[in-house]
């Protein structure tokens, strides 16, 4: 059980660029960054509107002087400081991650970036270079995949509790695009224009979450085929999609349906696992993220609950709140910063043995989902076709 006590040798010092007081996904970076005193939020480039930003990093606690106008300013601000920041997250649109990521890995600075994580596999591996020949740690923000229970579910998947796996059913879907986007707020805009979301809308923006997901249950299958359809119901959003579904081949046999929409008028389920084996099943969703349901064939149903000693130590060793209370996306998201975390520490302590065996969302997780997003796009391009897995 995690209970806040000290995981690496001293917090790091660590800024954020975007996530500023309109930005949707930044509390979540701070809550989950600052759970557990290993990280301390010293600077910031927080918002477009340089003022707004400004105002925004001093209501935080950080000082006027760290409060940067652009992402450039804070590189050189805090490199030229003795004690400028280690570690910087980025939590802005899409087109910018990679250009920030990069200037950040240039100045020496570890990287936690929200996904997806760029437009191409070529940049990842590009960036992937950059950081490996820097000695530095780039940190994917997958919200959901800290919790106790997507663990559980690889636990168990990994001591044959399923059999084998036949069929992975995946959903994450909501109603929020049901309707046109006159009028519609930033994060709309930004989302449903190719130039700021890069290829794909709800693919990149819901989807990849499904698909690293479900690669920390089932690290063992790879994908051999996949064919994509997808739509955009609102005609202004082409070539973008907000709606898609992707069948999938796995390399054991296994067979997968994926349903992504931000059209599900009405819908506020959001993301649901299901993983069907030779003997049992298991269904996991983040509406009610406590209660895992084990399904054996031929016996009564059971849900298992956080927390609870009946689970594998993979969980246990992961859960905050213990059994009874709730525990849910800030718990996980505090997981993910904290191996993060200790993945920059063993890094600075040169500990690679560590690292080798440490797990966190790398930069590998972020090229693996822009991996998969490609492979999407090139089917649904081709007249939703079947395509090989590149
Ligand atoms: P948003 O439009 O709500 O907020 C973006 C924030 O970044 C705003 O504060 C804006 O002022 C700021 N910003 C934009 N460009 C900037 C720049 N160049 N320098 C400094 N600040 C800048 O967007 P959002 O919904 O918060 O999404 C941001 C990113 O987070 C996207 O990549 C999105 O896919 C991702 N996201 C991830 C999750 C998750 O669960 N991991 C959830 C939501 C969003």
């Amino acid at each position: 059980m995690l209970n806040g006590e000290k995981k690496i040798q001293r917090p790091l010092r660590w800024g954020m660029v975007g996530g500023g007081r309109t930005g949707q996904v930044g509390y979540k970076h701070r809550t989950g960054a600052q759970r557990d005193g290993t990280y301390q939020l010293v600077a910031g480039a927080f918002d477009l509107d340089a003022e707004r930003g400004r105002d925004f990093g001093i209501n935080l606690g950080v000082a006027e002087d760290r409060c940067y106008a652009t992402y450039q300013d804070l590189i050189a601000g805090e490199i030229a400081r003795e004690d400028g920041v280690e570690v910087v997250s980025i939590a802005t649109p899409n087109f910018t991650h990679y250009e920030i990521t990069k200037a950040c890995l240039e100045a020496g600075l570890h990287v936690i970036c929200e996904k997806p994580l760029f437009f191409t596999v070529a940049e990842c591996e590009e960036v992937a270079k950059l950081a490996e020949d820097k000695g530095l740690i780039v940190g994917v923000t997958y919200g959901f995949t800290g919790h106790p229970l997507v663990h559980q579910m690889a636990a168990m998947v990994k001591k044959g509790m399923l059999g084998e796996i036949r069929i992975v059913d995946l959903q994450y879907t909501h109603g929020f695009n049901s309707g046109d986007d006159v009028g519609a707020g930033e994060a709309v805009k930004w989302r449903t224009n190719p130039e700021t979301a890069g290829p794909t809308f709800v693919l990149g923006d819901i989807g990849t979450h499904l698909y690293y997901l479900s690669g920390v249950v089932l690290p063992h299958m790879k994908i051999e085929r996949l064919l994509c359809d997808r739509k955009a119901f609102i005609p202004t959003r082409a070539p973008l999609e907000d709606h898609a579904t992707v069948l999938t081949h796995y390399d054991n046999g296994a067979r997968g349906r994926l349903w992504v929409s931000s059209v599900n008028a009405g819908n506020m389920g959001s993301q649901r696992y299901r993983f069907v084996g030779s003997k049992a099943s298991l269904e996991w969703s983040d509406a009610h993220p406590d209660q895992l349901i084990y399904e054996v064939q031929g016996e009564p149903n059971r849900t298992l609950h956080h927390g609870m000693p009946y689970l594998e130590e993979e969980s246990l060793a992961i859960d905050r709140m213990g059994a009874l209370h709730t525990e849910g996306l800030g718990d996980s998201w505090a997981n993910i910063y904290l191996w993060i975390a200790q993945a920059i520490d063993a890094k600075r302590r040169g500990d690679e043995a560590f690292l080798k065996t440490h797990h966190y969302p790398g930069i590998e997780a972020g090229t693996e989902g822009v991996r998969w997003l490609e492979n999407c796009v090139r089917s649904a391009d081709a007249g939703s076709a079947w395509v090989d897995y590149q």
